[in-house]
């Protein structure tokens, strides 16, 4: 943030000459800044490369040790850190000297002596700067959010979970190993779209994904994959990890019903499982399309329930990832 907790902007002051920096921050303080002190580069340094950094600086050109282009140079090296708009400060007044300064990366150069309006409506070209840059931060953020994950449930969305599938297809090409995948589907869910309406629909739909999400592993990822239909890459698991994970989300949804403005909804799910092993790799396709009959063999047995589609791996072959965990009980 280009602000502090107490609503002050932040803002560096790095002079080696006492006096100069003891005007300067007189102004600053007065112009509302809350202002940090540093005497020389490698102070200034060490306070723009912390955690906490301002986002505006006003750097002296001339100071021993470190001069002000050099830690103009080495801040800008930390191409993504939050931007600090820097003012380099400095006697100089030649042409040369000033696109030395510029060229170092800094944003703004004034000569001393300088004049206290000019400095002050110089920062707030700066202070706007350092907001139009955290807004432009914040809108690619969403943009990126939103091209990447499902509008109502905030999951992964069908692209990004298909990838990750490809790409632990990939690994596992590579590597060796094994993954699994789940594909869980709401049981009777155009019942609860009939019988409450679309809306309470759709509040059980993000329920039922926030669950999954609370229920997998951090490596692990859940995307929409269609409708009712959700889609987990379980990375590193055999066949009893993957069942074991398929299980935990059952038993998530099912555990207890959902809270929505037209009442409690009891939802479950039924899920199939897949998994590709060194000795019986599936490619995604395929793997899906197991994973798929599974699901539907899940349905026919009566639904909420985890079918495996696949193969179980003979006993010692790889290890498990997870405790075992009994499908399909009721
Ligand atoms: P089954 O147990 O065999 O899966 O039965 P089902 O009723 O769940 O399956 P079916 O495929 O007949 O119906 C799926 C329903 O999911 C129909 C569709 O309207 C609903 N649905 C899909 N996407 C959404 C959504 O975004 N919001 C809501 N509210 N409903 C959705
Ligand atoms: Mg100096
Ligand atoms: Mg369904
Ligand atoms: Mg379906």
């Amino acid at each position: 943030m280009s602000t502090a907790l107490n609503g002050k902007r932040r803002i560096l002051i790095a002079e080696d000459d006492r006096v100069s920096r003891r005007v300067l921050e007189v102004f600053l303080t007065k112009w509302g800044y809350e202002v940090l002190l540093a005497e020389n580069g490698k102070q200034a340094l060490t306070i723009l490369e912390g955690d906490s950094a301002p986002r505006l600086a006003v750097l002296d050109w001339m100071m021993p040790g470190m001069e002000g282009v050099q830690v103009c140079r080495r801040v800008r090296e930390h191409a993504d850190r939050p931007y600090i708009y820097i003012l380099l400060l400095t006697a100089r007044s030649q042409k040369e000297d000033m696109l030395a300064g510029l060229d170092s990366g800094a944003d703004d150069y004034l000569t001393k002596p300088f004049d206290a309006q000019e400095l002050r409506a110089r920062l707030h070209v700066g202070e706007r700067i350092v907001d139009l840059q955290d807004q432009l931060i914040d809108a690619r953020d969403q943009l990126r959010f939103r091209a990447t994950h499902d509008a109502l449930t905030g999951v992964a969305n069908r692209g990004v979970i298909l990838d990750a599938l490809r790409r632990e297809w990939a690994r596992q090409v590579r590597e060796g190993g094994s993954f699994g995948i789940v594909l869980a589907d709401l049981d009777h869910f155009k019942n609860v779209n009939d019988t409450r309406g679309h809306l309470c629909g759709d509040a059980v739909l993000q329920e039922a994904a926030h669950r999954m999400s609370a229920s997998i592993r951090a490596y692990d990822t859940v995307g929409r994959y269609g409708g009712e239909e959700f889609l987990i890459v379980v990375p590193a698991s055999d066949s009893l990890g993957t069942l074991g994970l398929a299980e935990r989300i059952r038993l998530a949804i099912a555990a207890t019903p959902v809270a929505t403005k037209s009442g409690e909804v009891y939802v479950t799910a039924s899920l199939g499982v897949a998994v590709s092993s060194n000795a019986q790799p599936f490619d995604p396709q395929t793997l899906l399309q197991l994973a798929d009959e599974a699901l539907y063999r899940a349905k026919d047995h009566g639904r909420n329930r985890s079918e495996l589609g696949t193969p179980m791996e003979a006993p010692g072959a790889e290890p498990a990832q997870d405790a075992p965990v009994k499908s399909g009980s009721r």
